[in-house]
């Protein structure tokens, strides 16, 4: 395998960054996955518009130029042959000697860029099986829309799951209300087939799928409502899923144990699932 380091491609298990690179020592970084299927890159545009946004809300540049950038992705993809998989982009602040505030002058971002292959089958298999999900207080800062590396409650939260046998846990606020997954956006669709996701204020990370699945909604015609939805809504919903780069669109069939309706992946998911594929943007990499 290879990876990108700053300027380099070089041999995935030789790749390295320094010991002061902000992204090691404060999580000063961002990040994004987008997926890779049958030789293409999904939505890549709506991927960098959002790291755009994370990189100026923490007043960070860009590492190159976007032409450049759009190049060291593809490129990333080609030379380790993922023709299905997902690229992993992460951009940190840089190396500046340990001190919180900014280094001044500003130093120049870090860009690492790695590409892995996945098997189409076992996202397949989970979308007929469909998946558990347990609930946890949410316990992150406030600006979870910004897809920053700090990623430890995510961590934790997605461990506890991974122990009660589920596969994602879901951030729950002070009101009950579903926020969202570890690394997934969280819907559901009430008994009269309206899908429900949550408002992309700060509270939750502003999904590209979810952003895709809504498009796909509303081409099917679907009634979709964005509004937050409690545990007890979700659990008495019709139907559940959750939404990400790396899994699409995933049914949740248990929530911390009891079953969602009949306990069976739902119609509306597999439907929205089929269509969000014809809307997704396709970036040719071969
Ligand atoms: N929410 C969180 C906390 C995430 O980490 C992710 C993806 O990693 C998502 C939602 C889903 O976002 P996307 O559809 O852009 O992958």
């Amino acid at each position: 395998r290879i990876a990108y380091v700053n300027g380099c491609y070089v041999p995935h298990n030789q790749a390295a960054v320094h010991i002061e690179d902000r992204g090691y020592q404060f999580a000063d970084g961002v990040y994004e996955v987008c997926e890779i299927a049958d030789g293409y890159i999904i939505d890549m545009t709506r991927h960098l518009e959002r790291l755009n946004r994370s990189l100026s809300e923490l007043q960070m540049a860009w590492p190159v130029n976007k032409e450049a950038f759009v190049h060291i992705v593809k490129e990333v993809v080609v030379r380790n042959r993922v023709r299905n998989g997902l690229v992993y982009i992460q951009v940190t602040r840089g190396v500046a000697k340990r001190d919180h505030v900014f280094p001044e002058p500003a130093t120049k971002s870090a860009l690492v860029i790695t590409a892995r292959r996945s098997d189409p089958a076992i996202a397949e298999m989970k979308l007929k099986t469909g998946v558990g999900v347990i609930t946890v207080p949410e316990n992150r800062w406030d600006r979870v829309d910004i897809k920053t590396v700090g990623l430890l409650p995510n961590v934790m939260a997605k461990q506890k799951a991974k122990e009660q046998g589920a596969a994602e846990a879901w951030f729950v606020d002070a009101d009950g209300m579903v926020k969202e997954g570890g690394s997934t956006n969280a819907w559901i669709v009430t008994q009269d087939g309206t899908l429900v996701t949550r408002p992309a204020d700060h509270g939750i990370l502003r999904g590209i799928t979810r952003a895709t699945a809504i498009d796909a909604a509303s081409t099917l015609g679907l009634k979709f409502e964005e509004r937050p939805f409690s545990v007890e809504e979700a659990k008495n919903a019709r139907e559940a899923f959750i939404t990400a780069a790396t899994t699409i669109l995933i049914p949740v069939i248990s929530i911390d144990g009891d079953s969602v309706a009949n306990g069976h992946p739902g119609s509306i998911t597999e439907q929205l699932r089929s269509q969000f594929r014809l809307e997704v943007e396709k970036i040719s990499v071969y």
